[in-house]
């Protein structure tokens, strides 16, 4: 009986892996130019953070989280979101520093849902995401917005669209949230069973429904946007004065509600059709309620997270790949066990010269290593025979036309490295 990764799980390849660390290392270096600093979290996490941030009636809450007791019996969690844990790290070890100062982070990480396995929505699945705690400057929510779309754009992937809407504050969420009630009572009985629980529990989430007949009743739903409070109102206009001022464009949308309870004021998701109905690759949004929530001091924060799997999946459907890794340097075949010997030897310089060398095992014949270091993408072969030995050099082919040439040992490194900067 052969084991499997487990459903909702995959591994990635080493054909692959390219593409991730591609994607990964523009992440990174999108995140060094405006100056967010990377942190790493632990995969698991008390249950009671998440249930506490994301809110007990979300769907990670209530349906989704991977949970379990350990042997202490702790009740712990697997990162089921991103957010929650870089904050309670803020808190724990003082990152604010002085008051007032702003703390850009970035992360890359797993996330463990329970969900229905599908294309791009994988049980362990992959996020880059940002933080910014400590500033309720609205140019902050413009400078998320705007990394993740030159994250995008850097990767291949320049025309998302932004979806903005506010999601208000505690001030302002209460009399929206009556009128919304009031809008849907001669309606509920219509809507998905999900959404007549959300009536009571967590109305906004029936804006962003995406069952057909639900959209219909709440076509003309009113807009959180015409409540909010001065303050909500104020902040709203500077974000998109902000978007307006880095040239990005962007379109209101009431039904971008996010699914997590910590959200306040903006809130905001990238799209792009690539991907069809199920369109979104990122969102994020501001969370000035969460610090407090988590046991710290009130202090404002904002972030994205973006899908690594959906923006794989978008970069496939637009043809976009990472340049194949360029050919490893040299292999070398040897004929004999004096001159494997010295193969032995002379692999081991080249590779602490800094070149991407192998060597054939098990005693193949010549015609085999050739083989060999053609099909695993080798530039260069360089062959050792016993005649080769006695004077000191290497017969160095050139993999792709076949002409071969003498190099003295001693020169071998020099002549590939040169080699490795040149027909690129
Ligand atoms: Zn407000
Ligand atoms: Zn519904």
């Amino acid at each position: 009986m052969a084991y499997q990764a487990i459903r909702g799980t995959r591994d990635i390849l080493p054909g692959e892996v390219q593409e991730w660390q591609f994607v990964e290392d523009m992440f990174r270096d999108v995140c060094r130019r405006y100056c967010y600093a990377e942190i790493r979290t632990p995969v698991f996490e008390q249950t009671e953070l998440f249930v506490r941030s994301v809110g007990e009636e979300s769907d990670i809450v209530r349906k989704e989280m991977y949970t379990f007791e350990d042997r202490g019996g702790r009740s712990l969690t697997l990162r089921a979101e991103g957010t929650a844990p870089v904050v309670r790290a803020y808190i724990q070890h003082n990152l604010q520093g002085q008051a007032g100062r702003l703390v850009k982070l970035y992360y890359i990480v797993p996330i463990y849902r329970y969900d229905r396995p599908q294309k791009g929505r994988l049980r362990e699945h992959h996020q880059v995401g940002i933080e910014a705690i400590g500033s309720s400057d609205p140019a902050v929510d413009a400078e998320i917005i705007d990394l993740a779309l030159t994250f995008w754009r850097d990767i291949g992937i320049p025309d998302c669209r932004v979806m903005l809407n506010s999601v208000g504050c505690p001030e302002c969420w209460p009399t929206y949230r009556e009128r919304l009630h009031t809008f849907l009572a001669d309606k509920i009985g219509e809507t998905c069973a999900d959404c007549q629980r959300r009536y009571e529990t967590n109305i906004r989430r029936i804006l962003d429904c995406k069952n057909e007949k639900c959209r219909q009743l709440t076509e003309n739903a009113p807009k959180q946007v015409e409540y909010l409070c001065a303050e909500c109102r104020e902040h709203f206009d500077e974000v998109q004065s902000a978007l307006k001022a880095m040239d990005i464009a962007y379109e209101l949308d009431p039904r971008i509600v996010r699914g997590l309870d910590y959200y306040t004021k903006t809130a905001f998701e990238i799209v792009h059709s690539a991907l069809g109905a199920q369109d979104s690759i990122g969102g994020g949004g501001r969370y000035d309620g969460l610090v407090a929530d988590c046991g710290g001091k009130p202090t404002p924060g904002v972030g994205a997270g973006l899908g690594m799997e959906r923006a794989l999946l978008v970069r496939e459907a637009l043809g976009v790949t990472a340049q194949r890794d360029e050919a490893r340097a040299c292999f070398i075949a040897s004929i004999g066990d004096e001159a494997r010997q010295r193969a032995v030897g002379l692999t081991a310089d080249l590779r602490r010269a800094g070149l991407p060398v192998d060597m054939a095992r098990d005693g193949k014949s010549l015609r085999s290593q050739l083989r060999e270091a053609d099909t695993r993408g080798f530039r260069y072969s360089a062959i050792l025979g016993e005649d080769e030995l006695a004077r000191g050099v290497v017969a160095l082919r050139c993999m792709n036309t076949g002409e071969q040439r003498e190099v003295a040992m001693d020169a071998l490194a020099r002549e590939l490295m040169a080699g490795q900067g040149s027909d690129q």
